[in-house]
Formats: C-alpha cells, sequence, structure tokens
C-alpha cells in the first residue's frame, strides 16, 4: 500500500466559525479526518497527517512558509509515496509555482489542495478535494507540483486562481490539466512532466525586492520612479494584449531602460487570462524589448514572481537571469515561436 503524507497549513478547507469570521483551529481538521470512515476505506493510500504549529489563513503565507513546506517534503521524502498541501485558495497558486521552482529533480507527486466550503459545512468541497488529491498523490503517475480543485489535476506552476465563489475555483489557462477525475482519474500522460531526480531543494530569498506593476489607461509611470531604482531586483509587468503599454510620453520607457541599466529584470506578462506575449509584434511592444525587458510569454504571474525568487535565489548574474526567465524550467511557460 502506497505512502502520503498530508501537510496541513491551514486554509478554509480546516476552518470554523468564530465571532470575528471563519478562521482555522488546530486539532480540528485531525479529528474530522479521523471520524471519516472513507479516508481509510480500501483503495485509499495509507496516510498520515502534519500540521503547521500556526495554521495560516493563506492571504498570510510569505516565503518563509514556502521553505517551510518544501524543507517538510525533503525530510520526509524517502517515507512517502506522495505529499498532499492543504493551503488555503487565495494564494495556493503563488505556493504552488514556489515549489514547482523549489523542489529540483522531483520524483513524487505533490499534490496542493484545499475547499472553497469548509470540511465541516453542508456541500463542502473538502470531501472530494482531499480523497481525489490523496489518492492521486498514492497512485504516483504524475511527479509533477501539481494543484487538484474541482475534479481537475493542475500544473502547479500553470494554475491561478480565477473564482472567489465557484467551487471550479482554479484554471491552467494555458495548458490543458494534467488529470481529470470523473467516474475514473484519467491522466493525460503526453502532457505530463517525466519523474527524474535526485530531489534537490532550493533555497529562497526572504525579502527579496521585486513588485508587480498592472497598466491601465491613464497610468502615471511617473508616480513609480522612485520604486524603480536599483534596489529593485525584479518587475513583472502586467501589459496589455500580447505585451503593448501606454506610450505616453515614453515615460515607462524611459523608467524600464533605467531600471534594466541598474540590473533590474524586467518581465512582460499579458493581463490576459489566455494567450502569450510577443514582445515586438506592435510598436507599443518593440520599444520595450530594446530597452530591455524579457518575455513573461505564456506565464502566470504566479509563476513569473515565482521563478523570479527562484532565480535570484540561485545567485545568478544577471544576464542568466535574463536568459532563464525566457526558458521553460518547469513546464510553466510555452515560448511564442515568432517572438523577435
Ligand atoms: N482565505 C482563505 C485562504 O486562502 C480562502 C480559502 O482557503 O479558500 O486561506
Amino acid at each position: 500500500m502506497s505512502r502520503v503524507l498530508i501537510i496541513y497549513t491551514g486554509g478554509t478547507i480546516g476552518m470554523v466559525p468564530t465571532g470575528g469570521g471563519y478562521a482555522p483551529k488546530n486539532g480540528y481538521l485531525e479529528d474530522v479526518l479521523n471520524s471519516t470512515p472513507e479516508l481509510r476505506a480500501d483503495g485509499m493510500p495509507d496516510w498520515e497527517l502534519i500540521e503547521f504549529d500556526e495554521l495560516l489563513d493563506s492571504s498570510n503565507v510569505s516565503v518563509k512558509n514556502w521553505v517551510q513546506i518544501a524543507r517538510v517534503i525533503q525530510r520526509s521524502y524517502g517515507a512517502y509515496d506522495g505529499f498532499v498541501v492543504l493551503h488555503g485558495t487565495d494564494t495556493m497558486a503563488y505556493t504552488a509555482s514556489a515549489l514547482s521552482f523549489m523542489l529540483g529533480g522531483l520524483g513524487k507527486p505533490v499534490i496542493l489542495t484545499g475547499s472553497q466550503i469548509p470540511i465541516g459545512q453542508l456541500r463542502s468541497d473538502a470531501r472530494d478535494n482531499l480523497i481525489s488529491s490523496i489518492i492521486i498523490a498514492g497512485q504516483g503517475r504524475c511527479c509533477e507540483v501539481c494543484l487538484y480543485f474541482g475534479g481537475r489535476l493542475l500544473r502547479g506552476c500553470r494554475a491561478t486562481k480565477v473564482s472567489s465563489d465557484e467551487l471550479a475555483a482554479f484554471d491552467s489557462p494555458n495548458y490543458p490539466p494534467l488529470a481529470s477525475a470523473d467516474i475514473d482519474i484519467r491522466y493525460n500522460d503526453k502532457l505530463i512532466r517525466p519523474a527524474f531526480g535526485p530531489l534537490k531543494l532550493a533555497e529562497f530569498p526572504e525579502n527579496l525586492p521585486i513588485a508587480v506593476l498592472k497598466v491601465f489607461p491613464g497610468i502615471q509611470f511617473s508616480l513609480f520612479e522612485g520604486i524603480m531604482t536599483e534596489q529593485l531586483s525584479g518587475l513583472v509587468l502586467e501589459a496589455f494584449g500580447v505585451g503593448n503599454l501606454p506610450q505616453q510620453d515614453d515615460q515607462l520607457l524611459h523608467a524600464v531602460r533605467k531600471a534594466a541599466a541598474n540590473g533590474t529584470i524586467i518581465v512582460v506578462c499579458t493581463q490576459c487570462l489566455r494567450g502569450s506575449v510577443r514582445l515586438g509584434a506592435y510598436e507599443t511592444s518593440s520599444a520595450l524589448r530594446h530597452a530591455g525587458a524579457v518575455s513573461g510569454y505564456d506565464m502566470t504571474v504566479e509563476a513569473a514572481v515565482a521563478k523570479l525568487y527562484y532565480l535570484f535565489g540561485l545567485g545568478l548574474p544577471a544576464e542568466e537571469i535574463r536568459r532563464l526567465m525566457e526558458n521553460d524550467l518547469r513546464g510553466e511557460l510555452t515560448k511564442f515561436k515568432t517572438d523577435n
């Protein structure tokens, strides 16, 4: 029988109502799981649960918690066939992206899941999310960091939260699901990255000075000059469409040129849910490329942020970080072929 370790970090799944709204409570989820006979039914892997001392609403998850989760997986790697990380939905896609980069050489499934309705409430989605995730983790057919939610197994570094209130809260807009859990769990084997090893944990810097800037019509770039200094290591620019920016007075281009000269890595992602950045397709984006920005292609902002942490954590020179930002490392991006 395969063995699965459940790492409970917090999130709605194990929350209880309090005077101030839903909040996690230590010991509660474990009690509920222990009194749920299906979780020990035939066909279920053997599982154990460990719980964070401080259970978190995922809005409070930070880099140190990503490191904490990765270290638990590293420490217990030999003793289990797969891992389930129970996590709040709000920042689950960030954590899934971060773990994808942190856990190099992964050869076992790491499945993040949670729920939109707490496990103790009527109509909770926790039961299926949890049971299917444990089964998928135990099957060992997809040795990637994944996010399971609402019947679909998504690549972690491709996932994004798309709904605050639907049970199908996540999507993977630029990459098909790796598996779907209908009557049977059906894997899309062709889409799954091969397992390789040995596991090697990458450290992330806790206080990396990076930023995400979403442009909008009428944006006054001069307001942001104060943060685009040599102290800024990386900037993810959420541009329009295929990577376009407003050209008013060349203010932004000036700031981008200055930032690039200072060594800041500027990554252009799109505000669109689907599709890729194509720097150079329009005049409004060619200039960005020439000013020193790199293309995030079809990466989610979550993946771009996690990748900056990863590459800076490796201590690489700026030129190498720029190059690797545009290359696929964990299945997080597809290069747009005719990019110029
Ligand atoms: N605020 C919660 C969290 O992210 C939401 C959830 O889990 O669904 O922890």
